[in-house]
């Protein structure tokens, strides 16, 4: 074996092992935490509180009657017949587009919306892009009875204005964030000031497994639920494992969510479908991993869309749940690993295949889950008679009027 074949199976046998995140919260190279000081305390005390619940018996069982009576779990493994016969695969589908609230988002709401209780906080605070992650964390904030105040770009306020009166309604505070871009980055920069302002009394809900250790981990624990569930299901009603499972990859949380209980099986392929908007070049697409390099985004050394000066590039993606120029650590790692496997499908082919789920499943799924059916298309049409998994991540009725503006 070459010498980087070998570092390379190194890797992954640690990441079998469970070696990830080490105890510096590294994905190999990855992850870590690049904070200023004034947020190290708070980091800190997330990290102890993590370490003190996330595992506890009393814990563990509150958050699986919530996973069960109100988020509605677990969510079904659906035979797609109809798409398997047109693709010629064996295709079923991981249904978080049924689970409260429309889409996998709130399994880490409520899991870090009890943390947070745990924590004896007095508010929360969140950000949100698309609105979608605000949502889920007003409605997890109010089950269990904590104020919740989300930063939203005032940009995406105005592009997502039905979200932020679900948000209001749900008993969040909805604060514009006029700096920077305007959007996302942005409102995640303001809800960690927010946090650093008054790190006892409040607790930072994070909405996808990106940010500085401990979140990349925390998240990715909440999430895997989806994997655990469709690996026993899938051996269940399929008879074994599937040949791939694939799903979109916007900051990550649903992808690793779904992957995470299948790294061990080797014989199951990885396949993460990033956004490759309207081109490769520079602000067309939100695709970090396969067009992005190495550097610090919001904590966390990661891939990353940025340019020579070190400055973060314009995204684009007809999916606002992949809008976003970072990408988790640990599937930075599986890609350097070649564990996973990351692609880009364009804004188009993602309509393709959206439009195809309807007319042939019944199911409206989001924009950013239509890249996953896109990459799972792909598939199909190279490997011929595959048993493949598709994480759908959520439904699609938030995405209309972006339908309707394309449909001409
Ligand atoms: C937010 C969102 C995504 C992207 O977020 P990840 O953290 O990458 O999972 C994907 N699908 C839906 C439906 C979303 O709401």
């Amino acid at each position: 074996m070459s010498k980087q074949i070998e570092q390379k199976e190194q890797l992954i046998q640690a990441l079998i092992a469970g070696d990830y995140p080490d105890s510096q919260g590294r994905y190999g190279p990855f992850g870590g935490r690049y904070v200023p000081e004034t947020l190290v305390g708070a980091f800190t005390r997330l990290e102890q509180g993590v370490s003190r619940w996330l595992d506890d018996t009393k814990f563990r069982a509150e958050l699986n009657a919530e996973l069960r009576h109100w988020v509605g779990r677990p969510t079904p493994l659906s035979p797609a017949p109809r798409l398997g016969e047109r693709w010629g695969a064996e295709v079923w589908l991981k249904r978080e587009d049924l689970a409260h609230t429309g889409a996998h988002k709130i399994n880490n709401a409520i899991g870090q919306a009890l943390l947070a209780r745990r924590l004896g906080v007095q508010r929360v605070v969140a950000e949100t892009g698309a609105g979608q992650h605000g949502v889920a964390s007003a409605a997890a904030c109010a089950r269990v009875g904590l104020p919740c105040e989300v930063y939203m770009g005032e940009i995406d306020m105005t592009r997502q204005a039905p979200n932020v009166d679900r948000m209001k309604r749900l008993g969040a505070r909805v604060v514009p964030v006029t700096s920077g871009d305007r959007t996302l980055r942005a409102a995640i920069d303001e809800s960690m000031r927010e946090w650093v302002s008054n790190p006892t009394d409040t607790y930072y809900l994070l909405g996808s497994a990106v940010g500085g250790h401990p979140y990349p981990y925390l998240v990715r624990e909440l999430q895997s639920v989806i994997g655990r569930e469709a690996h026993q299901q899938i051996i269940d009603q399929a008879g074994g494992l599937p040949d791939v499972a694939v799903a979109c990859v916007g900051g990550g949380s649903n992808a690793i969510g779904l992957f995470h209980p299948f790294i061990a099986d080797r014989s199951v392929k990885l396949l993460g479908m990033e956004a490759g908007g309207h081109g490769s070049g520079l602000g067309e697409h939100s695709a970090t991993l396969v067009h992005g390099r190495p550097g610090v985004l919001h904590g966390t050394y990661s891939m990353l869309l940025h340019d020579d000066d070190g400055q973060i590039q314009e995204t684009h993606s007809i999916s606002a749940g992949l809008d976003y120029p970072g990408v988790g650590p640990e599937h930075a790692l599986l890609a350097a690993t070649g564990r996973a496997t990351y692609l880009a499908v364009d804004d188009n082919a993602a309509l393709d295949a959206l439009n195809e789920c309807c007319e042939y499943e019944g199911l409206l799924v989001a924009l950013e889950t239509a890249h996953a059916f896109a990459g799972a298309r792909e598939y199909a049409m190279k490997n011929p008679g595959k048993r493949i998994l598709i994480g759908v991540s959520g439904r699609g009725d938030k995405d209309l009027n972006t339908l309707l503006e394309h449909s001409s």
